[in-house]
């Protein structure tokens, strides 16, 4: 199996496929799990999907604004066209924000070859920079010494675009991050969850060390050392409501109502709990 939001991971396979011990817990997992079963057509595409719908009842709380956690500390996808186009586009919003151009010179490259690897180079900066000069992802930069924030999202914002654009701009695992996607191998069955305490074994990314859908961690005291103010409890609300336009623009309306119908029907979710929220995906620095 792979971790399909991960396929296009510059380190390939290394990164994208699960161990046989991951594989083993998932099939377990969703053998014992209700699930949707539907047809998903996701960035042009359409797959047969497992969906491990109870999950998106579970809290988040995306206040990246106010997190000190690296979560754009590496480059999770090789970039498309989409973001190079819109950093060609933006060059200048691009430098203010994340200083890589001013960086690239630094090092001697001239504007020329700058430009050259944003359109070529699969992480938009030449290989030998990744690590050390440029750092974190690429496209992450600092509005303050404290968060870390996407110059791509930032630049969409600034530019007024619409929701559509902001994730066709974005890559899919970041538009969706934390979820996970996990495919057979030719890719005929996806099964979509989160992780949480029960999926921990065999989803990508660790639900213990990732604070926006762990209410527990950030009140513990490892968290608070990095982030004294921690996260505040009312700001937490189902995954559901926190990606609702992410989710209705990536898998459609469909996939969100159907969620929504059947956490109602079971009273994981209540009719109040859809009140006005200010999803995370609309706001600027
Ligand atoms: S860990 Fe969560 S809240 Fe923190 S920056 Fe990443 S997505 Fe945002
Ligand atoms: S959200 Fe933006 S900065 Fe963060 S990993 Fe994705 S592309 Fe990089």
């Amino acid at each position: 199996m792979k971790y399909f939001l991960f396929l296009n991971h510059p380190k390939g396979e290394k990164i994208y496929k699960l161990s046989e011990k991951r594989e083993y817990i998932l099939r377990e997992y969703f053998k014992s799990v209700n699930t949707i079963t539907m047809p998903l057509e996701i960035e042009g595409k359409v797959y047969d999907c497992v969906v491990d719908y109870t999950v998106f009842s579970n809290l988040a709380n995306f206040d990246c604004f106010n997190c000190q956690d690296p979560c754009c500390a590496d480059n999770p996808s090789i970039y498309s066209n989409e973001t190079r186009n819109l950093i060609l586009n933006n060059l200048e919003l691009y430098n203010t924000l994340t200083k890589n151009i001013e960086i690239l010179n630094e090092n001697e490259y001239s504007f020329e070859e700058i430009i050259n690897h944003i359109k070529t180079s699969p992480l938009m900066v030449p290989e030998e920079t990744v690590e050390e000069e440029i750092s974190l992802c690429t496209c992450s930069f600092k509005p303050n010494n404290k968060s870390t924030l996407c110059s791509i999202h930032s630049i969409c914002l600034k530019n007024n675009m619409s929701t559509e654009e902001i994730i066709s701009s974005k890559p899919l695992v970041c538009n969706l991050w934390p979820l996970d996607i996990i495919a057979e191998d030719d890719l005929s069955k996806l099964y979509i969850t989160l992780p949480d305490d029960f999926t921990t074994g065999f989803t990508i990314e660790d639900y213990y060390d990732t604070p926006c859908i762990n209410k527990e961690l950030t009140k513990s005291s490892t968290f608070r050392r990095k982030n004294p103010e921690g996260f505040y409890e009312k700001d937490y609300v189902p995954v559901l409501i926190a990606y609702k336009e992410t989710l209705i623009h990536i898998f459609g309306k469909e996939f969100y109502e159907k969620i929504k119908e059947n956490l109602l029907k079971e009273n994981l979710l209540y009719p109040e709990d859809f009140q006005e929220y200010k999803e995370q995906i609309f706001k600027n620095i």
